[in-house]
């Protein structure tokens, strides 16, 4: 791989993408800055037992990339960034956190984080000890804490959107909706369907979680391995990406894929196109997961206002139908409409920014 990093680094067009090493500490981390047009590159550090360096350093520009056209699609004056922790999260420790926080703060706000898997608010408070470039921090150290709650509310109001586009009526009840990951996500998304009177199947691997869930919520438990046997009105992916390929469409029984993985579609224009031909409405997944973008971003911009925020989340559903539309008018994937009406926004400010 590491004399294809800069061709990596030329298809995906990144700006930056920075290697950080402690052996004291264990740190082995990637900082992968997309594009700054609009701002400093803020996303989240994921912290995964990567197979390999190389796993780590595709996962860290894919997932970059998407944060720049998640925050330019979403309207924020933010640029793409994220970082991967390589290591087992059950290792996570102060010192690790600290310096990987040095290295943050080395960039000069350039790359601002944040949390994302395996990665909690108490991990931002130790970063937060090294740099001010962290948000996702707790409430009471003035933060706005865990982001999860608006990214679930995002993706339950774009379900909505889906809804209205595809039964012309954008109410979830008595629909058949089946959540792949409860996780920090996936546990509120539950809530919220399950509020809106969905039957909610829901599927996991992590034991803990699913017997949370099932706790608490009234939900059906699915084995993964059985997940594709469902008859569905919505699948929702919320557990990691690429579950939506060459094996799982022709099984996929639903006329709705919408969910907060991020990089959903394996290879977005074949598995886009797939999706139309066989008559599944695809939420773009940067679009609809971006409510806990919009939350950090707030309180990155240092005056956050919840209400405010939850009403930012909620642009998420008219974003979605506008989408739907141009995909339809130009014969396009949605991915494709999206991808589109993000990349406008930032040629345009580039433009607005090089003028006097
Ligand atoms: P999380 O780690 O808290 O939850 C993920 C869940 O998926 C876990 O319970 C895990 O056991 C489960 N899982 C893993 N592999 C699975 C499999 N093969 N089958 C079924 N379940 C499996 O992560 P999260 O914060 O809830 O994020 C979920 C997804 O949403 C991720 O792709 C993340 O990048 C994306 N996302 C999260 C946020 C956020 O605010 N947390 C924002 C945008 C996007």
């Amino acid at each position: 791989m590491s004399n294809k990093v800069f061709e990596l680094m030329k298809d995906l067009e990144h700006e930056q993408v920075v290697f950080c090493h402690d052996p004291h500490s264990n740190l082995k981390a990637i900082i992968a800055i997309h594009n700054t047009t609009l701002g400093p590159a803020l996303g989240g550090t994921r912290m995964w037992n990567y197979a390999s360096d190389d796993e780590a350093v595709v996962d860290a520009l894919r997932l970059s990339r998407g944060m720049t056209y998640k925050a330019a699609i979403s309207g924020l004056n933010l640029g793409g960034g994220k970082a991967v922790i390589i290591g087992d999260p059950s290792l996570k420790s102060e010192a690790l956190w600290r310096r990987y926080g040095k290295f943050v703060d080395s960039l000069n706000g350039k790359y601002i984080t944040a949390e994302d898997v395996n990665t909690s608010a108490a991990d931002m408070e130790f970063i937060h000890l090294e740099t001010n470039h962290v948000t996702g921090i707790p409430e009471y150290m003035g933060g706005s804490g865990d982001p999860s709650p608006f990214t679930a509310y995002g993706v339950f109001v774009g379900m909505k959107a889906c809804a209205q586009k595809h039964w012309g009526n954008d109410s979830l009840s008595g629909k058949k909706v089946l959540v792949q990951g409860v996780g920090h996500v996936g546990q509120y998304l539950v809530g919220h369907l399950t509020e809106a009177g969905a039957k909610v199947y829901i599927t996991d691997i992590n034991q803990a979680r699913i017997q949370e869930t099932t706790n608490k919520y009234k939900v059906e438990f699915i084995e993964p391995e059985r997940m594709l046997d469902l008859d569905l009105d919505i699948y929702a992916p919320c557990a990691l990406g690429a579950t939506v390929n060459d094996e799982s469409i022709p099984l996929l029984k639903c006329p709705i894929i919408a969910g907060a993985a991020n990089n959903q579609l394996a290879v977005e224009k074949i598995h886009g196109r797939q999706l139309i031909e066989k008559g599944i409405l695809y939420a773009p997944d940067f679009l609809i997961n971006a409510g806990g973008l919009i939350n950090v971003a707030a309180e990155a911009g240092g005056s956050y206002n919840r209400e405010k925020v939850t009403k930012d989340v909620e642009k998420i559903y008219q974003r979605i139908l506008d989408i739907f539309a141009l995909s339809e008018n130009e014969n396009i994937t949605t991915q494709e409409a999206a991808m589109k009406i993000a990349q406008k926004r930032i040629d345009d400010i580039a433009h607005v920014k090089s003028r006097l």
